[in-house]
């Protein structure tokens, strides 16, 4: 009997798995195994996920918006199922650090299954208000404080206003980015967290596009002496290209910085009904 090429019941000499339960133990591969393809969720429990996390990563919490992927918490070849319980939504990048874990070899501090769903379950709650026993003035109050703290460390007349005017064409003193370091420093105490979600995903965009400058700054500067640092002079004359795209690269990066601390302070503002500092920000 003739059977099409993608039948799934096509047999080819590597294309076998082993099965106990079939005669002779060897069953032809399905088809979405032989593409690598992996059974999905079923659209209900995805949609699910995506709407509890409002499509943040539960483990790093930066807004994702359509970046994010619904993924095993343990991994199909592992039994896992597809269900709710086993799902959660990542970025990209902490879907890469997840699944360097191994759990028959569990070694470093990678996460464990259980880690990952308390992360998720704790960050659904954020999400949907449902914070313990806090009511909503005492968030604002713990966000106002979190809040002040961002206002502190990186005020609007220090490294932001420094990175928005500077022409990185030249050199500058590394002392005017301290507080763009002193803030990523700071996103290692883990009281510095929003309990609202927009605000908290915000911050963890932040120092994310603070980590974008801080390796611009490294690749693409050198240091001049007395704490100066600059993109090589000589390049502008011997590699105008690569002058152009490292100078480029520190100025994109920057203004990544400033966008979203505009968002950041603004969203304050709005859903703490705050006003900052006169003359601290924009
Ligand atoms: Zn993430």
């Amino acid at each position: 009997m003739y059977a099409p090429p993608d039948n799934q019941y096509e047999l080819g000499p590597t294309r076998q798995r082993r099965r106990s339960d079939s005669p002779g133990g060897v069953l032809p591969l399905l088809f979405e195994e032989r593409n690598g393809f992996h059974m999905p969720f079923p659209p209900k429990v995805r949609e699910d996920a995506l709407v509890a996390c409002g499509r943040h990563c539960c483990l790093c919490h930066k807004f994702c918006g359509i970046k994010i992927e619904v993924h095993h918490i343990r991994e199909e070849s592992e039994g896992g199922e597809n269900t709710a319980d086993n799902a959660i939504a990542v970025c990209f990048d902490c879907h890469a650090d997840m699944r360097s874990y191994d759990h028959k070899h569990p070694k470093g501090n990678k996460y464990t299954e259980s880690e990952l769903k308390r992360h998720r379950d704790s960050w659904y709650g954020k999400v949907a208000g449902n914070i313990g026993t806090a009511n909503r003035a005492e968030v604002v109050e713990t966000d106002k404080e979190v809040f002040r703290l961002v206002a502190r460390i990186l005020p609007w007349d220090g490294s932001i206003d420094f990175i928005r005017r500077n022409h990185f064409e030249g050199s500058f003193d590394g002392d005017h980015l301290k507080d763009l370091y002193d803030f990523e420093w700071q996103c290692h105490n883990p009281a510095f967290e929003f309990i609202d979600p927009d605000l908290e995903g915000l911050r963890v965009q932040l120092r994310h596009n603070i980590q974008g400058f801080r390796d611009a700054v490294g690749s693409n500067t050198f240091s001049t002496g007395y704490g100066r640092n600059s993109v090589p002079a000589e390049w502008e004359t011997e590699q105008p290209d690569l002058f152009k795209r490292a100078v480029g690269e520190l100025h994109a990066t920057a203004d990544e910085i400033i966008s979203t601390y505009g968002n950041l302070v603004r969203t304050a503002t709005r859903k703490l009904g705050i006003l900052p500092h006169q003359g601290d920000f924009p």
